[in-house]
């Protein structure tokens, strides 16, 4: 089985607070692991020192194999890892094509020009949203724009892609096809973590659940044990 992260010991302080700590676990290529926990706990921490936010106080993060703890984002992204923000950021005044077309200028493959666009065309198709690939991104509804962010994370070609929490603020209908949409990335064997609070969501897609309190893994393992966990439950009530 290849991993593709692992992150080893990992710790994160932000002066006196210890947002992250002592913090391992890995993903196994093709793997859609949940990584969750109440509020604070450090999940977005964590995604930040995988995509080079930050830079973690201690331990080593490894992608394929290389240590990438401390590298920019602009040094990651192109060595395999994606990411889609809570907040899309979008170039609203470009087409829904040029949006994507941008993500290419600047992935690891630097496509430029007629390829481009075809590439974009690609993976707007792969979200479904091809027919709307001429539209200004500021016209799209908000699925829509989430189908955007992802075909600009798909374009970079990674290796591992971190959605965090790519399906908040979506309605049950929306949700039904955000879940599909990740389902179908994952049956094309795309490795992925995911920050998310929908629990429907959670156990739709992720076989396996790393949960995080106070900084601290508490549990980790297959979705359904990991939620009937006693202290996971007590994490998430809050005692
Ligand atoms: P979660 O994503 O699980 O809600 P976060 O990773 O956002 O948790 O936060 C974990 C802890 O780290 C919180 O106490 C938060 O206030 C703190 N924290 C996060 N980012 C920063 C930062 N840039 N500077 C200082 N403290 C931070």
């Amino acid at each position: 089985m290849t991993e593709i992260l692992a992150l080893s010991g990992i710790t994160k302080r932000f002066g006196g607070l210890t947002a992250v700590n002592e913090l391992s676990f890995s993903l196994a290529a093709g793997e859609v692991v949940g990584l969750l926990g109440p509020n604070g706990s450090g999940k977005t921490t964590v995604m930040n020192m995988i995509s080079g936010f930050f830079a973690p106080t201690q331990g080593v993060i490894a992608l394929k194999g290389e240590p990438i703890q401390g590298l920019a984002p602009h040094r990651i992204a192109p060595k395999g890892v994606a990411r889609t923000f809570q907040l899309v950021r979008a170039l609203p005044s470009l087409t829904v094509s040029e949006n994507v077309q941008t993500a290419l200028a600047f992935g690891k493959q630097r496509l430029w020009g007629e390829e481009a666009r075809e590439r974009a065309l690609h993976h707007l198709e792969e979200v479904g949203l091809a027919e709307r690939a001429g539209e200004k991104a500021s016209d799209l509804t908000y699925i829509d724009q989430k189908r955007m962010e992802l075909a600009r994370a798909l374009a970079a070609e990674p290796d591992l892609l971190l959605l965090d929490e790519w399906l908040a603020g979506l309605n049950p209908t929306e949700l039904r096809t955000g879940i599909d949409l990740i389902q179908s990335l994952e049956q094309r064997g795309m490795t992925i973590l995911l920050v998310e609070h929908v629990m429907d969501a959670i156990r739709a897609l992720c076989g396996r659940c790393v949960v995080m309190n106070a900084g601290r893994k508490i549990a980790d393992g297959p979705t359904d044990e990991v939620l009937r966990d006693p202290e996971v439950v007590r994490a998430y009530l809050g005692d």
